[in-house]
């Protein structure tokens, strides 16, 4: 009896009874395989909605399922698995108190593996586990399901961020929503789309939507219709980042042209040293090396068009470091300066600096950027990079909310 109970809390199962424990040969190796059952009130209840049901018939019998390690040992639980019958949810095997329904594993062992896959990589958890990396992604999106449905993760959901992720060198597309306050992944779903977002508000439900006050995301319009049809009461903050890449691109197209035109007109010496000087323009003032700053005096002094272009982009992005009132003023100031440049480029991001400038306004006043959202994007692409085993975006996700969203189930030994 008292071994029955030491194996209880060995395997750490409750509402479950252990009949015996035996050492058995499997696939050539010796396992512990415990025989079990469960507790009088955990049997014939419905692995959906919990309910007491009717039996049905025996299923397929026996069935066993893997439990952590004992030292070097293997071990498995083996019990019935009989079918029940749910009014709701029809003719479904029955639950088992140690095991998530449709797995082969039990809870405790399911929960260190996904207590391992955030925090190391994928071929320990392997190794380490004896388990292929497909069912440890069977298993993460397991966990992860489960544990989003507990408690209420859209609660007191006030400043949020939208973004969308690429990957498998961006044919694949995910879009994330992240919490401001918190800094954790509370969303993400295959696809980029206002179908796609629309579906995070119908989740989220009238309610919380009006209780949401600031929304950051880029440019991207199928954000911003969604925004306003579902949240009207928020205000979009476009994010800085976004738009001083703008600034950097224009930069880079007048770098081009200009290089092009010095090239036809034969002045090859001069090309050349503007060939090696875009990394003088590209980068931030204060990270400039000795040769860079050199580089850039020799800009301003040979091409006064492309020093132009070079002080636009600097001033933009000085705008968004200021912010506030400031900020706006110096947006303003930019967008004139820019109309009279005589840079196609930049006349035309004046254009559209313009058209979005209330929301760009509201991200200076309010302070808020994607950052944290571009970092959780880098994040979830080095997820998808470490785990390329996964064939879909679902263990993906699964896996970026685990890590990212918070929702990794502690030890069996610390909760
Ligand atoms: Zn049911």
């Amino acid at each position: 009896m008292r071994g029955r109970s030491v194996w209880k809390r060995l395997l750490g199962v409750e509402r479950t009874v252990v009949d015996r424990v035996g050492l058995e040969t499997a696939d050539g190796e010796e396992v512990i395989v415990v025989r079990v059952r469960p507790q009088r009130g955990s049997r014939s209840t419905c692995p959906h909605c919990e309910r007491r049901c009717p039996g049905f018939d025996a299923g397929d019998g026996e069935r066993r399922w893997r439990a952590p390690d004992a030292g070097i040992v293997k071990v498995f639980l083996e019990a019935e698995a009989p079918r029940v019958e749910c009014p709701e949810h029809g003719v479904v095997v029955a639950a088992v108190p140690w095991a998530r329904h449709r797995s082969a594993f039990t809870r405790t062992f399911e929960d260190h593996i996904a207590w391992l896959v955030v925090r190391t990589d994928r071929t320990t958890v392997s190794s380490l586990m004896r388990i292929s990396w497909r069912a440890v992604s069977n298993i993460i999106e397991r966990v992860s399901s489960e544990r989003s449905k507990l408690g209420d993760r859209f609660a007191n959901l006030r400043r949020i961020g939208i973004d969308e992720v690429s990957y498998r060198k961006g044919h694949r597309y995910v879009t994330i929503v992240v919490d401001h306050d918190t800094g954790r992944l509370i969303w993400a779903t295959p696809g980029k789309d206002e179908a796609t977002l629309r579906k995070f508000f119908d989740e989220l439900g009238p309610e919380r939507c009006d209780r949401i006050e600031l929304v950051s995301a880029d440019a991207a319009p199928w954000i911003k219709t969604a925004v306003n049809e579902k949240c009207p009461g928020a205000t979009l903050c476009l994010d800085p980042f976004h738009i001083v890449r703008w600034a950097t691109d224009a930069l880079d197209k007048v770098r081009r042209q200009t290089w092009n035109d010095l090239r036809r007109s034969g002045q090859r010496q001069l090309a050349s040293s503007l060939k090696s000087g875009r990394y003088a323009l590209w980068k931030n003032p204060e990270n400039l090396t000795e040769l860079q700053k050199a580089k850039l005096a020799e800009i301003q002094r040979a091409n006064r068009p492309l020093h132009r272009a070079y002080l636009l982009k600097e001033q933009l992005r000085e705008a968004f470091k200021v912010k506030g009132v400031v900020g706006l003023w110096l947006v303003d100031a930019w967008i004139k300066w820019a109309q009279r440049s005589r840079l196609e480029p930049f006349v035309k991001l004046a254009r559209t600096v313009r058209a979005h400038a209330f929301d760009i306004g509201s991200a200076l006043v309010h302070g808020l950027s994607n950052a944290r959202l571009e970092a959780t994007a880098t994040k979830m692409r080095v997820l998808h990079r470490q785990a390329f085993g996964f064939h879909s975006a679902q263990p993906l996700i699964a896996l970026a909310m685990l890590k990212l969203g918070g929702l990794c189930p502690p030890l069996a030994w610390q909760s």
